[in-house]
C-alpha cells in the first residue's frame, strides 16, 4: 500500500461493440442505431428509459456504450456499508450528517438559505476510510452510488474521458438522488499547469467543472464526493467547488481498538483481554484503518501457521482445533505489516486542513 493507491478501483477497458458507437437519439426513434447494439447495451438503455420509453434528454446524445459502461461498472445500486461498520470519526460522520445526508433526505427544507453545497472534499492518508464514508452516505440516503477513480480518465480513457464525464453525470441524473464519488480527484483537478500539461487533460478538467457547474446550481439531488490524499494539488477552482472539505485522518488508538474487535469478533476469533489490546494499540501508533485490517487478517494466520508446524494436515484441521488468536499473533504480524504513512506527510494534512479545512 503506496501513497498512491493504483489497483483499486480499476476500471476495465470498455466492451468493443463492433463498431457501433452511433448516438442513439430516444429509444423509440432510433430503431435503426438500436438494432447493432447488443442486448447487454440495449437492456442498459431501456432501464434508462421513462415511463413514456424514451430516453431522457441528457443521454440522448452519448453513446450507448459509454452509458452502458457507467451503468455496468461505475454505478453500485445498493453499496453495503453502513455509519457503524466505520471505527472513529465522529466528527466526519456528524458532519457529514448535517451537510449532506440531512438535504438529500429533505431538499425541501434545505432550500434557501441552507441549501447545501454540492460538493465534499474528503482528505487524508490513505486507507482512513473516505470510499467507506461515500459508501456509506449513499446507503444512508438510500442513493445510487458511483465510483470512479479518476486517475483511470486520463490514464485509460484517454482521449475519451469528457465524453466518460458527460455519460456518467448523465445517468446519476436519472439516477437521483446520487452521490458521485472520485477518487485519486487531484489527479483530474490538479494545479500542475501549462507545458505538462496536455490539451486533452486541460479540457477533460474544464468538462468536469463544467458538469460540477450544471448541478450545483440546479435542483438535482446529486452530491459530489472526491477523495484525495493529495490535497495540495487541488488548484483553486477545484477548491471553490468542493466546498466543504473534510480531514480524514488516521485512526485514534480507540478506532484501532475497535476495529481488531470487529474483525476478530466476525470470525468468533475474539479472545483477548483489555490489556492486550491496550497493548496493541501501542505497538499500532500511525497505523490507517486498511494497515489495521491487514495486521489483523496477517494476525490471524498465526493459529493456523503454528498447527500446520506442529505437524497438523491442511485438510484434515478442525478449526475447533484452532488456539485463539493472541498478542504474541499480533507482535510477529507487526513484524509484518509496517504502517504505510509517514509523519511528513502527516504534517503535511494538518498544514492543509488548516489552511482550507471546513472546520464544522
Ligand atoms: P480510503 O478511501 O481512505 O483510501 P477505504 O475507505 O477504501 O480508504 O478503506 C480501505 C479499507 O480499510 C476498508 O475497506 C476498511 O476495511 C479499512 N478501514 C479504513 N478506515 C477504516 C475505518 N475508519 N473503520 C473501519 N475500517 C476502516
Amino acid at each position: 500500500y503506496g501513497s498512491r493507491r493504483g489497483t483499486r478501483g480499476f476500471v476495465p477497458p470498455i466492451r468493443s461493440n463492433g463498431g457501433n458507437s452511433g448516438n442513439v437519439t430516444s429509444r423509440a426513434s432510433a430503431t435503426k442505431g438500436e438494432d447493432s447494439l447488443d442486448d447487454s447495451t440495449k437492456r442498459c438503455m431501456d432501464a434508462l428509459c421513462g415511463p413514456d420509453g424514451e430516453l431522457p434528454e441528457k443521454l440522448r446524445n452519448l453513446e450507448p456504450r459509454l452509458i452502458e459502461h457507467i451503468s455496468n461498472e461505475i454505478m453500485d445500486g445498493k453499496p453495503n456499508v453502513h455509519w457503524d461498520d466505520i471505527a472513529g470519526l465522529h466528527h466526519a460522520k456528524k458532519c457529514v450528517t448535517e451537510m449532506v445526508i440531512w438535504p438529500l433526505l429533505r431538499p425541501d427544507i434545505f432550500e434557501g438559505c441552507r441549501s447545501p453545497g454540492r460538493g465534499l472534499l474528503l482528505f487524508g492518508p490513505p486507507g482512513t476510510g473516505k470510499t467507506m464514508i461515500g459508501k456509506a452516505i449513499a446507503g444512508e440516503c438510500n442513493a445510487t452510488f458511483f465510483y470512479i477513480s479518476a486517475s483511470s480518465l486520463t490514464s485509460k480513457w484517454i482521449g475519451e474521458g469528457e465524453k466518460l464525464v458527460r455519460a456518467l453525470f448523465g445517468v446519476a441524473s436519472c439516477r437521483q438522488p446520487a452521490v458521485i464519488f472520485v477518487d485519486e480527484i487531484d489527479s483530474l483537478l490538479s494545479q500542475r499547469k501549462s507545458d505538462g500539461e496536455h490539451e486533452s487533460s486541460r479540457r477533460l478538467k474544464t468538462q468536469f467543472l463544467i458538469e460540477m457547474e450544471g448541478f450545483d446550481s440546479g435542483s438535482e439531488q446529486i452530491l459530489l464526493i472526491g477523495a484525495t490524499n493529495r490535497p495540495q494539488e487541488l488548484d483553486e477552482a477545484a477548491r471553490r467547488r468542493l466546498t466543504k472539505r473534510l480531514y480524514i485522518p488516521l485512526p485514534s488508538s480507540e478506532a484501532r481498538a475497535w476495529i481488531v474487535r470487529n474483525l476478530l469478533n466476525k470470525d468468533g476469533l475474539f479472545k483477548l483481554s483489555t490489556e492486550d489490546i491496550d497493548s496493541i494499540c501501542k505497538l499500532t501508533e500511525g497505523y490507517s484503518g486498511s494497515d489495521m485490517k491487514n495486521l489483523v487478517k496477517d494476525a490471524s494466520m498465526g493459529p493456523l501457521r503454528e498447527a500446520l508446524k506442529q505437524g497438523a494436515e491442511i485438510t484434515k484441521l478442525k478449526k475447533e482445533d484452532m488456539r485463539p488468536v493472541t498478542l504474541q499473533d499480533f507482535e510477529n504480524a507487526l513484524q509484518e505489516v509496517r504502517p504505510s504513512v509517514s509523519l511528513d506527510e502527516l504534517g503535511t494534512y494538518e498544514n492543509w486542513n488548516n489552511q482550507f479545512g471546513s472546520l464544522s
